[in-house]
């Protein structure tokens, strides 16, 4: 453990590759490489490779932290809040620009889209807490009162998809209800997270409130999840990962919350708009198909088969793949290159296993991380390529020929985050959208987002509810304080 080491600049920002550590600035006697799946022989920089003694250097900072940031007002709490998401606003196109070449989303959508949410969701819990209101009613001669106290440092585990905006989602409520936070972003794309530490420094932080470490998941991951300092843990990232980490929080009874992955149906029933459904159904290649909640199953009813596997395959034609900074393009490289093999790997055992690869099924260009836009059609519903989530620009095409198989189907897999319906009948829109087992069900959409609505998985998508008030709760212990009436004045 050291001071801090030389930053190195992208995209005109001098990224700091250290820990962000009881305000100041800490680096690792060893480090690990950062790639950019845009070119991926070029690296962009050597990060700080936190180990136990960072992870209880950080934790020991937001312990210390603790007691004076609980005890301050929700509204002066959500002060620092709004500092922090008016420095994000002035500076994502920088973030934009620099996430962009380190995860390949495509820098369009991280500029319009993805980065302001991060200073929205800073806004967003600023606000909700100060609404946040205590319950309180009379019985048995008493006065109970329901009150929310802060728990004590927050570790928050994040994956390298839409890490900026997902990092800013999870830390926000537990700095809003008063808790101190560790945030670990993922290895594979670690810098928007070191520019979030420049910021929450410029905002004036106190210093151990917000500590951002770096590093890799089995060792300092690992590591702060497992210390019984440790009040709340939230995590975001695959299944597998989940249950390690849930195991390490239960040792300590630390209450854990977990949003994981995903193998989301997008229904498309005969009295839809087909077109729409077909083009929404293409769009979930978007990403490079790297969204938790895409709608990987594409359950049709088989009267409209054909019609909508025309329309489909004519919106999969315009897709454009390409480098993430040219507007132009719809599919962007996938993270890394054990990635890529992994999922042709799925596709290659499908294959070979019988199932239909309809379209793509191959890795794009030799000197890049594309992976074609990819369509099978499962030889059975238990196929690996319907049961397991891929993350990355393959989806499977199955029909049903009633309501009831519909929602058999939806529901036939271990997974629960998301669902999609196309109809237009109200009646059905309701019945079906109750009957998917699922955090969120769309509508004839896909991905509007309220942030006070709960949001979260089913089965092994996940453990616990986000968004507004859920996650509030999560972050806060709560007490009933109880008053005998008439005895006090
Ligand atoms: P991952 O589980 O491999 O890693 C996630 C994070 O956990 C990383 O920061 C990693 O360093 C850390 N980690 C790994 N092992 C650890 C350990 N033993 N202890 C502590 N930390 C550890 O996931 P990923 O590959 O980064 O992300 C992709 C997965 O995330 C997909 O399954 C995707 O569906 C899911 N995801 C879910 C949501 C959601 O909201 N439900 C959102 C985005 C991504």
């Amino acid at each position: 453990m050291t001071g801090s080491s030389a930053r190195f600049e992208l995209e005109g920002v001098a990224i700091s590759p250290d820990h962000y550590v009881d305000g100041a600035r800490l680096a690792s006697a060893t480090t690990f490489e950062d790639r950019s799946p845009l070119e991926w022989t070029r690296v962009l920089g050597h990060m700080a490779r936190g180990d136990a003694g960072i992870a209880n250097a950080a934790l020991t900072s937001a312990a210390r932290a603790f007691p004076s940031w609980a005890a301050l007002s929700c509204t002066a709490r959500g002060e620092y809040l709004h500092r922090l998401a008016e420095l994000i606003d002035e500076r994502s196109d920088q973030i934009a620009r620099v996430e962009c070449l380190d995860m390949a989303m495509r820098e369009e959508s991280l500029r319009l889209r993805v980065i302001p949410r991060g200073a929205r969701n800073f806004r967003a819990y600023a606000d909700l807490a100060v609404e946040y209101e205590e319950r309180s009613w009379s019985s048995n001669n008493t006065d109970n009162r329901v009150v929310r106290m802060p728990c004590g440092p927050a570790v928050i585990i994040t994956p390298w998809n839409a890490p900026f905006m997902l990092s800013t989602w999870k830390c926000a409520p537990a700095l809003a209800a008063g808790n101190t936070v560790v945030l670990k972003p993922a290895e594979w794309s670690p810098l928007s997270a070191s520019i979030l530490a420049d910021l929450i420094d410029e905002a004036g932080f106190p210093p151990g409130v917000f500590n951002i470490v770096q590093g890799i998941g089995e060792e300092i991951g690992a590591a702060l999840v497992s210390d019984p300092r440790v009040r709340r843990v939230s995590f975001t990232g695959s299944p597998e990962t989940g249950r390690l980490i849930g195991m390490a929080a239960a040792r300590n009874l630390t209450p854990f919350t977990a949003e994981l992955g995903g193998k989301s149906p997008l229904i498309v029933f005969a009295d839809a708009d087909i077109d729409a459904a077909a083009k929404k159904a293409a769009g979930q290649y978007d990403d490079a198909g790297q969204v938790c909640l895409a709608g990987t199953r594409l359950l049709v009813e088989v009267s409209v088969r054909d019609e909508f596997l025309e329309k489909f395959l004519t919106y999969t034609n315009e897709h454009v793949l390409g480098d993430s900074r040219d507007d132009n393009t719809t599919i962007s490289p996938v993270i890394h290159v054990d990635h890529l093999a992994q999922i042709d790997g799925f596709v290659q055992r499908a294959r070979r296993s019988g199932d239909n690869v309809m379209i793509g099924g191959k890795i794009w260009r030799e000197d890049g991380l594309w992976y074609e836009p990819t369509l099978i059609e499962p030889v059975s519903n238990n196929s690996e390529i319907v049961q397991k989530e891929v993350f990355g620009p393959v989806l499977t095409l199955q029909t049903f020929d009633s309501e009831a198989q519909a929602i058999e189907l939806a529901n036939s897999t271990p997974y629960g985050l998301a669902g999609m319906i196309y109809t237009t009948s109200a009646k059905r829109a309701d019945r079906v959208g109750r009957a998917v087992r699922a955090g969120t069900v769309w509508v004839n959409c896909f991905l509007i987002r309220d942030l006070s609505a709960p949001f979260g998985g089913t089965g092994i998508s996940g453990i616990g509810r986000e968004g507004g008030d859920y996650a509030l709760d999560f972050h806060s212990d709560l007490k009933t304080l109880q008053v005998l009436q008439s005895s006090v004045i």
